[in-house]
């Protein structure tokens, strides 16, 4: 399988190699060259999640070096469970925080942590992670590249801006992953972290690289859950196949969703939800795709106004009129998820974080008699100032989470100057 870049003027490659990458050397983000056809996979015949991901992605690394691996890093990357949450016989929640820091972000990170140790391995090379955090992407990349080999860490985040349980998950590593607490904003850890990718001398020297989102290693992961869960809802809802209700950022959760559909997996529709940053749904509104700055809200995750994964929905669905026909999305204000957090705990004593609440908001609003299942990107305890308040009920701390937040913590405090992390 090949790899090109969304923006056509670099050469193809392999899996591998676009993983070493992260973006392409023409600015563009990698995609394959063509979607693999699923075989009519029967549920029965799903052994195990491990099992179902070696198949489901065996063909996007046919021909590469990592081939023969691919078995190992899918038992050592998926080693926690994917479980559904039924409200009734039509409505479910597929819920992807069972990962060791409670989001959806621990899939990726995992596979590509354990995907770029054995490529260095082989290499005997050695890198550099650097990443600018504003919460959750930080935590899932230190909790995965912990211990492995060849490869060190430095997690940058804002003094002041991240919750409590946000800076222990974050500084509570030690040993291949370094903390530094920036006395400044989310936008000056981002320009630290530009800036030495800017040092040529400094990222040779290093071998800095970077973990974010638009790293295919992360994105392939994505679409394995999107078959596992839509096959196993169609088994068990008499063949019905679901919408999925995607609470979507940065839209690399969602872009897993649409390459799983486009595999020929059993998925009706895909709708996004966003928070109040709705530059998605104002696109399919006027056909006029306008990125702009981010606004601050309760699902901060999602607080992306210039999305770095749309050159890929663009490259599936190039003109309005087809991204119309296969894309639907709707913005959720603040109020309107505090509200459907209520909503939800009063109905069923099921309680949700902020940016499960925009996707379950949209099921209710837009597809209240469908057949469909809301992701669950995060688990509520990790959101538990905006969440208790709203059902008067402690949230309980999952085993995972709790672990880490007993942990000790180290980090170092430094100014907004790149040099001082090396
Ligand atoms: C990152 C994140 C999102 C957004 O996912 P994208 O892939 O950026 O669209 C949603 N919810 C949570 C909890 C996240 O951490």
């Amino acid at each position: 399988m090949n790899y090109i870049s969304t923006r056509g003027k670099a050469p193809a490659c392999t899996a591998s190699e676009a993983i070493l990458q992260g973006l392409a050397p023409d600015g563009g983000l990698y995609v394959p060259e063509n979607l693999p056809f699923l075989r009519n996979l029967r549920y029965d015949e799903i052994s195990s999640y491990p099992e179902l991901a070696y198949e489901v992605l065996a063909p996007f690394f046919e021909g590469d070096e990592l081939s023969g691996s691919l078995a190992e890093i899918c038992f050592d990357a998926f080693d926690f469970p994917v479980l559904f949450h039924d409200f009734d016989d039509r409505r479910a929640t597929l819920e992807l925080f069972h990962g060791p820091t409670a989001a959806f972000k621990d899939f990726g990170a995992r596979f590509l942590a354990c995907s770029m140790e054995r490529l260095l391995q082989n290499r005997d090379r050695k890198l550099t992670i650097l990443v600018a955090t504003s919460g959750d992407t930080g935590g899932a990349v230190a909790a995965a590249f912990y211990n492995r080999k060849n490869i060190e860490v430095k997690v940058l985040f804002p003094k002041g801006r991240v919750s409590e349980r946000q800076k222990r998950q974050l500084t509570c590593w030690g040993g291949n992953i370094s903390a530094y607490e920036v006395v400044g904003t989310f936008d000056d850890c981002q320009k630290m972290v530009k800036d030495a990718f800017m040092d040529q001398k400094l990222s040779e020297e290093w071998g800095l690289s970077s973990a974010n989102s638009i790293n295919l290693g992360r994105l392939l992961p994505q679409a394995v859950y999107y078959v596992y869960a839509s096959l196993v809802f169609r088994a068990t809802h008499d063949g019905h196949e679901p919408v999925i209700i995607v609470p979507s950022g940065n839209v690399g959760n969602c872009c897993g969703a649409y390459w799983a559909k486009l595999m020929g997996s059993p998925i009706e529709r895909i709708a996004l939800a966003v928070n109040a940053n709705a530059t998605i749904p104002d696109y399919l509104d006027n056909g006029i795709y306008r990125p702009r700055q981010s606004i601050a809200t309760l699902a901060n995750a999602m607080d992306v106004g210039a999305p770095s994964n749309m050159e890929r929905l663009f490259h599936l669905f190039p003109t309005i009129d087809l991204f119309r026909r296969e894309v639907s999305a709707w913005s959720v204000d603040d109020g309107t998820i505090r509200r459907t957090i209520k909503e939800v705990w009063d109905d069923s004593r099921y309680a949700i974080c902020p940016h499960t609440a925009t996707a379950e908001r949209v099921r209710r609003d837009h597809f209240a008699d469908a057949y469909s299942l809301v992701v669950s990107t995060a688990h509520p305890a990790k959101f538990e100032s905006v969440v208790e308040p709203l059902i008067r009920t402690e949230v309980e701390i999952p085993g995972n989470l709790a672990a880490l937040l007993e942990k000790p913590t180290s980090y170092t405090e430094v100014g907004v100057d790149y040099h001082l992390i090396f």
